[in-house]
């Protein structure tokens, strides 16, 4: 640990379950549309407006848990959270406190060191005690416009209030950034693979707090927390934990106090500042939402859930080791996204050579893929289509060399492999009667070079399958002529 500190982070994950509606109310959860479109008297808070559960986020809120490995409470109530900001206009969230819907669960994630260059090296399971996974509402979103002083407006938009978050604690159970970043990626994984979420960190459907602290190597308690926010993609969070590591131990080696607050990470200044200070602790006067019943969730419900999720993205990831002998890295690799999961799947079953279709989709396909900004399953290049190149190299009617040139022209034109080899007239010549023709007329057309090769100098060989590919224009299968060639040689 950097020279006897040891350091402590606990995360926090808000992520926008994808329902096509608010979570109390029937109010579209559309992204980009006109301020104030889907806004209805509960979304709005109004007086005497009533909140109705929507059932959709409860089912992928139990996606969401299960993706994690999380047990769901048969009982959970919701709570309100008061506090008063302007995107909140009832003045309390609708959270859940001390009942929440998941709690007390263990999450494996594997992780590594990096590197200088920021390369993962020696990937080792961590478990990760995760303290609750609970549902709420989104709250709306203050929009400032103008120079501050001289024209500055804020406004309020509320298309975004009442949108269903499953917001994600874990116990303070992380020592390095990295760890930190490969939970997260887990997570933002594991909730895209089974629907939950779209839990991309851009468009603010995933957000991520990261709470950090350091304390000497030994020290009995915790350090004071700083809580980091803004943090618009893992990697500027996995930068802000480092800098506020930084930070806080040079602080606290100049003599100074951390005290406990919010800041916000600057990617462009690449610091932390400060946002607000917490020491005076929060009040939120937690009391049961009033209008809405305990939610039961039952064991059928959370079964049939679990049934009809596909297979986890961990569970995969082992299955591909050890069903198609891929290594630790290239399952990984093919298990990123559920879409490329699938692709490979269906690539490997229809070339029949598991580790030659992996080598091609990740060396070669998924170079083409991340250019172009497409996930697998907007491939140009059908997972049989890949199948049918790699099984074309493995026949010898293309080579490697070829191959890569061809899938580049599938990628471009949408066209199949087969078309591709047969329009370019790459296709080597393997049919027997065709090659037995070449080699005859060769064998005709050099006597004095036959009657020395017979007469044991073998080295000729070489001579005879030169005049073959030649004949043949460079498209005879090298190894149909060799074979064909030693036949007619030794035939006297
Ligand atoms: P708060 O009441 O300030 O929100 P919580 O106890 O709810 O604090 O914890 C919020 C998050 O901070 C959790 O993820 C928890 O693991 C983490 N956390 C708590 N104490 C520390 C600490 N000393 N250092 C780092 N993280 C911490
Ligand atoms: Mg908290
Ligand atoms: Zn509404």
């Amino acid at each position: 640990m950097k020279n006897g500190w040891e350091v402590v982070i606990g995360l926090e994950i808000h992520a926008q379950l994808s329902t096509e509606s608010k979570i109390f109310c029937g109010c579209s959860t559309r992204f980009g549309d006109e301020p104030n479109a889907n806004t209805c008297p509960v979304c709005l808070g109004l007086p005497g407006a009533l909140p109705v559960l929507n059932r959709r986020a409860v089912e992928l809120g139990a996606r969401a848990a299960l993706s994690l490995g999380l047990h769901v409470n048969e009982t959970s109530i919701f709570a309100r959270k008061n506090y008063f900001y302007p995107d909140l206009p009832k003045g309390y969230q609708i959270s859940q406190f001390d009942r929440p819907f998941s709690e007390r669960g263990e999450l494996e994630i594997m992780t590594s060191a990096r590197d200088e260059s920021g390369h993962a090296r020696d990937w080792q399971p961590m478990k990760i005690r995760i303290t609750r996974l609970h549902l709420e509402e989104d709250a709306g979103k203050n929009v400032h416009e103008g120079l501050p002083e001289t024209d500055r407006y804020s406004y309020i938009d509320l298309n975004r209030a009442g949108t269903p978050l499953a917001e994600i604690v874990t116990e303070p159970d992380f020592r390095t950034s990295w760890e930190a970043y490969d939970y997260v990626n887990h997570v933002r994984r594991a909730l895209q693979w089974v629907g939950a979420s779209d839990a991309d960190m851009e468009k603010g459907n995933l957000r991520c707090e990261a709470n950090v602290s350091v304390r000497r190597a030994g020290a009995e308690t915790f350090g004071t927390k700083v809580e980091l926010k803004n943090l618009n993609s893992v990697r500027f969070m996995q930068r802000a934990i480092e800098f506020e590591i930084e930070r806080q131990i040079n602080l606290i080696e100049a003599g100074g106090r951390v005290s406990q607050e919010t800041r916000l990470w600057d990617d462009r200044a690449n610091e932390t500042r400060v946002m607000r200070s917490k020491e005076e602790a929060h009040d939120y006067r937690y009391f049961p939402e009033p209008d809405l019943q305990p939610l039961v969730v039952t064991p059928e419900f959370i079964e049939s859930v679990r049934r009809s999720m596909p297979e986890l993205p961990e569970e995969r990831r082992r299955r591909f080791m050890e069903q198609y002998e891929l290594s630790f890295s290239d399952a990984s690799l093919l298990t990123r996204e559920l879409a490329l999961a699938d692709f490979y799947e269906r690539a490997a079953k229809s070339s029949g050579n598991a580790r030659g279709a992996a080598n091609w989709l990740k060396s070669e396909l998924l170079r083409e893929l991340d250019a172009a900004g497409r996930s697998a399953d907007l491939s140009p290049v059908a997972p049989e289509e890949l199948g049918a190149l790699v099984r074309a190299i493995d026949e010898g009617k293309i080579s490697g060399k070829q191959g890569k040139d061809v899938l580049v022209e599938m990628f471009a034109s949408g066209k199949g492999a087969l078309s591709v080899i047969e329009e370019r007239g790459l296709a080597q010549v393997s049919d027997t009667g065709e090659i037995e023709k070449i080699i005859a007329d060769v064998l005709a057309s050099s006597p004095a070079q036959l009657e020395q090769y017979r007469a044991g100098k073998e080295t000729l060989f070489g001579f005879f399958v030169g005049q073959v590919m030649k004949a043949s224009k460079g498209k005879a299968n090298p190894k149909v002529v060799n074979d064909l060639l030693r036949e007619k040689l030794h035939e006297s």
